[in-house]
């Protein structure tokens, strides 16, 4: 069995590295993206080290539903809800995965366009 190995997510949830945590329970941690793209650009995170979407397990289920409900209070707590917003969660190599420990980005402020670009034909 591989060893997931700690990304700097963890030091954050542990709080041994600075962040701007907006948010923390005993499932998810929610802190603000260093680089962001929009007006709000948060990251929802489980507490657990789950490297990617495709590690998840049916254990971890309840905290990936906290990840979509601390998402909407957030939203409502940064006065983007009425507007709306956009939830990514990117996974591996040909999702640009860069942080190897699950992280919802929730981004938003701002209109956001189309979802992808299309491969030109
Ligand atoms: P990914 O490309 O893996 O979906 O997104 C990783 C995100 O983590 C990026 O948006 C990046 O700006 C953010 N990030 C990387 N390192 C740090 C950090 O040390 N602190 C915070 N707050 N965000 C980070």
């Amino acid at each position: 069995m591989n060893v997931a190995e700690e990304t700097i997510f963890s030091k954050i949830i542990r709080r041994e590295i600075p962040s701007e945590m907006l948010y923390q329970d005993e499932l998810v941690s929610v802190f603000r993206d260093i680089n962001p793209v929009a007006p709000t650009h948060v990251l929802i995170v489980p507490n657990k080290l789950i490297p990617t979407v495709d590690d998840i397990e049916a254990e971890d289920e309840a905290a990936m539903g906290r990840m979509l409900s601390v998402a909407k209070k957030i939203a409502r707590e940064e006065g983007i809800s009425e507007d709306g917003y956009r939830l990514i969660i990117n996974c591996k190599e040909h999702g640009n995965q860069e942080v190897m420990h699950i992280h919802m980005h929730l981004v938003g402020g701002r209109p956001l366009g189309g979802m992808l670009k299309r491969e030109s034909s």
